[in-house]
């Protein structure tokens, strides 16, 4: 979906589009975006292209790293993006870091297909570490039980302060033959 970034630069000042979760073509593990995906923000003309201020809104499926089930949640990841008029970015991929920290994005002649920036800002923005819930107990590392779903007869993990290590240190001392009195 080709945008007149420049026209609505110079017209508007901002973008609004809501885009079908197919549109951004997501495949394999990025396949999560489900319903529309809203992009938008504030454009302004600069000296070097045009900056966008943009949110990015979407329902994804993820999986938690803890209890390894699928869970819904919302990502309303923010970036800043450098539109600019040359294809400088051409060598290894569509965009790259700019000096000033901002990415920036080729828009030949003044348009860009907003749904691959779409595409790029969900992805960026996918948490590294998901979780269902924030204090998700995760999985029984003896049964593989869902803690979330049954407590298990498991006898609970060992308590990390009293290492078997530090045990055995203790216990040769006490059992030191030749005695240190
Ligand atoms: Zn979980
Ligand atoms: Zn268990």
């Amino acid at each position: 979906m080709l945008i007149d970034i420049k026209g609505l630069a110079r017209e508007e000042g901002r973008l609004f589009r809501t885009l079908q979760a197919s549109a951004l073509r997501l495949e394999g593990d990025e396949s999560l975006a489900e319903g529309p995906v809203e992009i938008g923000g504030d454009l302004e003309a600069v000296a070097k292209g045009i900056l966008f201020s943009g949110t990015l809104k979407a329902q994804v499926r993820l999986e938690c790293v803890r209890c390894l089930e699928p869970f819904r949640t919302i990502l309303t990841p923010e970036f800043e993006l450098l539109f600019t008029p040359k294809a400088e970015a051409a060598e290894g991929g569509e965009h790259q870091l700019h000096e000033e920290d901002c990415e920036t994005w080729p828009a030949p002649e003044g348009r860009v297909d907003i749904a691959r920036v779409a595409r790029e800002q969900l992805i960026l923005g996918m948490p590294g570490k998901a979780l269902c819930r924030p204090d998700c107990p995760g999985l029984c590392p003896r049964c593989g039980a869902n803690r979330n779903l049954k407590a298990c007869e498991c006898a609970p993990e060992p308590d990390p302060g009293t290492s078997p290590w530090k045990l055995s240190l203790v216990s040769r001392r006490e059992s030191d033959p030749e005695g240190r009195t």
